[in-house]
């Protein structure tokens, strides 16, 4: 099947990482299209939307450059998603850390936003198709076909798409593509509040004091206020999950975890029915980094296959360094 007029590259995965990419090519004048199976536990899904390269202890890793790079285009790329799409991406500037002490700093440099308002902004202005894709072949001469069978739900298409450039941003389902890319088991909550105010007005991004194990947030969001996060090895290999309910069932210590959290960063959190629990696989590499690049396999690398996946826990707050860096990967592709 080819989509109207050939594009120019299709993206494979339209979350925060395909999303923002597509978004912004599609910015460049290049015709994009994405592919999305629609994975239940896909990370954006759950992400909380924290910018906090020191919340997040980035200083002195390779990561910190593009995490400024990132922040510093955010402002920008927000107020663009918003006007394309009439979408709310909540982005707002300022975090608040609480000290082990007692008291609290403010981080203006830091910020925050809605992952599924960037996610569903940037899909709104760009043809996107539900459609699991399986392989990726080389084209005679230049090119990569696109090939996809039918998923777990209904209404995926079958068929197979040509295009000249392919971005490979399949988050967690990576390892499927030949990439050492695995999952990690992200849980939080998102407490509904009976608030005339919007719940972003209404609690802004707070970080607890640094402790051992796992980061306690709390930011208030469009949907909720939302208290975060576990992480945690996925049992099985991520295309296991979307077939097996099972994986996707909430773990009860991490919930009576999340609990505590919300009563030490917002004890006057209005008492509300009981918290909706989100999951989210997060996409992870051995060393840590993401892999931004060409395919590693030398026949998809000629082809046009670029990369942009193992973002880990940062892939909101890089979203804007990846999709500049596929950007420059593209146009330095001789066509
Ligand atoms: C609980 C939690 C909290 C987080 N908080 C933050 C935060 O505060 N700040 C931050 O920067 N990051 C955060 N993250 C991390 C962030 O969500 C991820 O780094 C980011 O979503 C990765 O983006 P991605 O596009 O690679 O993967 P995803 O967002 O998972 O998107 C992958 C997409 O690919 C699609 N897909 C998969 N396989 C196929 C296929 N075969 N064919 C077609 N489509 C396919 C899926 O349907 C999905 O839409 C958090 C994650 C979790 C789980």
């Amino acid at each position: 099947m080819t989509v109207a007029g050939t594009p120019d590259v299709i993206v494979v995965g339209g979350g925060l990482i395909g999303a923002v990419t597509a978004f912004t090519l599609g910015r460049a004048g290049l015709r994009v299209t994405v592919l999305d199976a629609d994975r239940p536990g896909a990370a954006w899904r759950a992400a909380a939307g924290l910018l906090t390269p020191d919340g997040e202890r980035l200083r002195g890793t390779p990561l910190h450059a593009p995490a400024l790079s990132s922040l510093r285009a955010w402002p920008e790329l927000a107020r663009a998603l918003e006007a394309a799409s009439g979408v709310n991406v909540a982005y707002r500037p300022g975090v608040t850390r609480l000290r082990a002490g007692g008291g609290e700093d403010r981080t203006p440099g830091e910020a925050s936003l809605y992952p599924p308002g960037v996610v569903q902004a940037a899909r709104h202005a760009l043809p996107v198709v539900r459609a699991r894709v399986t392989r990726l072949t080389p084209l005679p001469g230049a090119g990569v076909r696109v090939h996809a069978d039918a998923g777990d739900g209904t209404g995926d298409r079958v068929g197979t798409w040509d295009a000249r450039h392919v971005i490979l941003a399949a988050g967690a389902w990576s390892g499927a593509f030949g990439l050492p890319v695995q999952a990690q088991w992200g849980q939080a909550h998102l407490h509904a509040v009976p608030d005339q105010r919007s719940p972003d007005q209404h609690c802004p991004a707070r970080y607890g004091p640094p402790t051992p194990g796992f980061s306690r947030y709390l930011l208030g969001r469009p949907d909720g206020v939302y208290v975060g996060a576990t992480a945690r090895p996925a049992r099985h290999p991520a295309d296991s999950h979307p077939a097996d309910p099972a994986c996707l069932r909430p773990d009860r210590h991490a919930d009576r975890w999340l609990r505590g959290v919300a009563r030490q960063l917002a004890p006057d959190l209005p008492a509300g029915p009981g918290p909706r629990t989100l999951l989210g696989l997060r996409p992870v590499t051995p060393d840590g980094q993401p892999i931004v690049g060409p395919h590693p396999d030398p026949r998809l690398a000629r082809a046009g296959v670029i990369v942009a996946t193992g973002h880990g826990r940062h892939g909101a707050l890089l979203a804007p360094a990846t999709a500049q860096a596929a950007l420059h990967l593209l146009l330095g592709v001789p066509a």
